[in-house]
């Protein structure tokens, strides 16, 4: 072979080995940076480490919803289809009914309580209901719960839960907020739809 063909085929391979690493070690920092740099002073939800959701936790006790968490931040932990879990990165818990709550109430008041839905809807936060025993079977968790992360399908499921919930809400709130000229589609629907449509997984609290 050529002196000059040899040297550019080598020039090529390092610079493919650079990109490689280069993109590998930008991943592991971005990761990192994600996980030690955000993680706030406050998380410990009654001795569980519930990570950057304490927030939300705490606005919704004070609105009155009982619940326990039996998840909360889990460094590494991985999904059924072994992707990176929301959990590892303190962004996802694990919550069921407490006290006099159900599945029921948890979800009716969460979705009519302003305070707390907005605060979903601002984080982008969403609740995957894994109370049946197809969906455990799929996400391979050890017991019923409700699963509040940014994941596309808890998104997918808090909207599921409104419309479900939405006749309850109607009757609660004024006809100003909920326009019944779009088929009784509130604005909140849309927001989230349009931030469905963007297919970015967020990550919020910068
Ligand atoms: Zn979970």
């Amino acid at each position: 072979m050529e002196g000059w063909l040899k040297n550019v085929e080598k020039t090529t391979e390092e610079a493919n080995n650079f990109t490689q690493s280069f993109v590998q070690t930008t991943a592991v920092v971005a990761t990192e940076a994600i996980q030690t740099r955000d993680l706030p002073d406050k998380r410990m939800w009654k001795g569980k480490d519930v990570g950057h959701l304490y927030p939300l936790l705490e606005v919704m006790s004070r609105n009155g919803i009982d619940f326990t968490v039996t998840s909360g931040y889990r460094p590494g932990s991985k999904t059924a289809s072994n992707k990176r879990s929301w959990h590892s990165l303190g962004m996802a818990v694990d919550i069921k009914p407490a006290g006099t709550e159900t599945w029921e109430s948890l979800k009716r008041k969460i979705v009519s309580t302003p305070e707390v839905l907005n605060y979903f809807k601002e984080n982008k936060l969403g609740i995957y209901d894994e109370t049946t025993r197809e969906v455990l079977a799929k996400t391979g968790g050890s017991g019923l719960h409700f699963h509040i992360g940014p994941d596309n399908v808890a998104i997918l499921g808090l909207q599921e839960i409104e419309r479900e919930y939405r006749n309850d809400i109607l009757k609660k709130e004024s006809s100003d907020e909920y326009p019944d000229w779009f088929g009784g589609v509130s604005f909140a629907t849309f927001d989230t739809y349009r931030e469905i449509g963007t297919g970015n997984q967020q990550i919020p609290f910068k």
